[in-house]
């Protein structure tokens, strides 16, 4: 039977190439979600410094508020001043009015700190946006090569296996067959070269007798022990 071991080595070549890239496309998706999650990440501070922001301007709010009602208090209080008939009610009015002036002195002091809060949280905004969008840039820069690369190896694939399609007719069936078995079995490596007497696939030293059988290429010997198919390989 003729043996085409030039064809079966350079089938298992293609193979092999189209099984890295195979496995390079496969993780296409996966690195894709990855650089969109670190765009979103890299906006997860953009988002905290807005909440921020939002949560400042409605303390703010909260404050002015309670310093309205405190006002309406101190309006009743001035205008039952005016009402009062004993020593003792005035003074005590007026110690009110001292109390409520007191709270609405505490809380301006509240509204201006988070007045200041506010245009520092503006700036952690602006800053955090502009890193961000920075980051997201350079991201989508990393994703298009990332797609372009994708691409060529998907058409260098295509080219493969066109390649591959048109060595097969070259190749016994019963070979093929054999090859593809025993490629399946071993992980995507069917074929061993021989070189310094040792299956360079597993390593076992081969003898001379069979090392002569692989000279002469007249059948299909296979490593006894990894059972991949041995060719000779001079150096
Ligand atoms: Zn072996």
């Amino acid at each position: 039977m003729d043996i085409n071991f030039g064809s079966l080595i350079k089938l298992q070549k293609l193979d092999e190439e189209i099984k890295k890239l195979s496995i390079f496309l496969e993780n296409v998706p996966a690195r894709l979600a990855e650089i969109d999650n670190k765009i979103e990440t890299s906006f997860k501070v953009v988002t905290i410094a807005k909440d921020k922001f939002t949560h400042n301007q409605k303390k703010r709010r909260d404050l002015e508020g309670e310093v309205q009602d405190q006002k309406i208090k101190m309006e009743k209080y001035r205008k039952q001043l005016s009402g009062v008939k004993t020593n003792i009610e005035y003074t005590s009015l007026l110690k009110e009015l001292a109390g409520v002036e007191r709270i609405i002195g505490q809380l301006e002091e509240g509204i201006i700190s988070e007045m200041l809060e506010a245009d520092d949280i503006e700036n952690d905004i602006k800053t955090s946006e502009k890193k961000a969008n920075e980051a997201k840039q350079q991201l989508l820069k990393e994703k298009d090569v990332y797609l372009q690369e994708n691409q060529a190896n998907e058409k260098e694939r295509e080219e493969l296996q066109s390649e591959r399609e048109k060595l097969i007719p070259g190749i016994h069936d019963d070979q093929m067959s054999l090859y593809l078995n025993i490629f399946r079995k071993n992980f995507g490596i069917a074929l061993s070269p021989v070189t310094d007497d040792f299956c360079s696939m597993c390593q076992i030293r081969i003898r001379p007798q069979v090392i002569n059988e692989l000279i002469a290429q007249n059948s299909i010997i296979l490593c006894e022990n990894c059972g991949r198919i041995l060719y000779w390989k001079s150096k």
